[in-house]
């Protein structure tokens, strides 16, 4: 095991775009006013966000919303200043927490060294207000293969060892931030970040324009909820864990 100094990057590993912006975007951009360069990675090619109802869900027609999409993540992400965007291009509704994905995030653990990586939750919370929509597969698997990339893979060189003559040496994350956890246990004052998370969350123009004006109540109101369980105006909570 390897001991580093902190360093102030942040990594966001999560399924698909969007599900940062709902979960964190507040978060992301007060870490990044403190300082931090954060960098995301989306597992998935995010090319499953057409209609629920098309016909022609080909190649082609999933190449094109992969195309959209991606350029609106990146779009939300030069609002909040996120410094780069890695695509690691799973197939979008298939993802699963295999160990080629587990080996694709250690690659970029190594190579981006996150001295905090905010993630999604393994598991559910079967809160009601959130009803399942919260809990896509895909966002149980990004959970679950980011967790585990962290500890104890992208520490250990004894994991993967063909990393290792990449020369990406063993790196320790050392705190960890989940959303959408079942206990969370920190919260982050988004309040003077709340324009910041509206403007980047409707840079997802092909998901969310249409339903906006109550998107955006409904995620006011569970903000301002969460932020009065910490004496905070608006607020984003997590489970954090350190790696100690
Ligand atoms: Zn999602």
């Amino acid at each position: 095991m390897i001991e580093q100094e902190q360093n102030k990057v942040a990594m966001v590993i999560v399924a698909h775009p969007d599900d940062a912006e709902f979960g964190a975007a507040g978060t992301v951009a007060a870490w990044i006013k403190e300082g931090w360069d954060v960098y995301y990675v989306i597992c998935t090619d995010a090319a499953g966000g057409g209609p629920d109802d098309a016909m022609d869900v080909g190649h082609e027609a999933r190449l094109v919303i992969s195309n959209i999409r991606k350029s609106e993540q990146r779009a939300a992400c030069a609002v909040l200043g996120v410094k780069d965007v890695i695509f690691l291009d799973y197939h979008d509704g298939q993802l699963q927490p295999t160990l080629e994905l587990r080996r694709d995030l250690v690659r970029v653990l190594r190579q981006y060294k996150p001295f905090r990586v905010l993630c999604q939750s393994p598991e559910r919370t079967w809160t009601p207000v959130y009803a399942i929509g919260r809990y896509h597969p895909d966002h149980l698997a990004a959970g679950q293969a980011a967790i585990a990339a962290i500890y104890p893979a992208s520490q250990n060189g004894w994991d993967f060892p063909d990393l290792l003559k990449e020369d990406l040496l063993p790196h320790k994350v050392r705190e960890v931030y989940f959303m959408g956890a079942p206990n969370p246990n920190y919260a982050v004052d988004i309040t003077e970040q709340w324009d910041l998370k509206v403007a980047a969350l409707r840079a997802h123009e092909s998901q969310l324009a249409e339903r906006f004006p109550e998107l955006e109540g409904f995620i006011s109101t569970r903000s301002a909820e969460c932020g009065a369980k910490y004496g905070m105006a608006l607020a984003e909570e997590f489970h954090r864990a350190e790696n100690r």
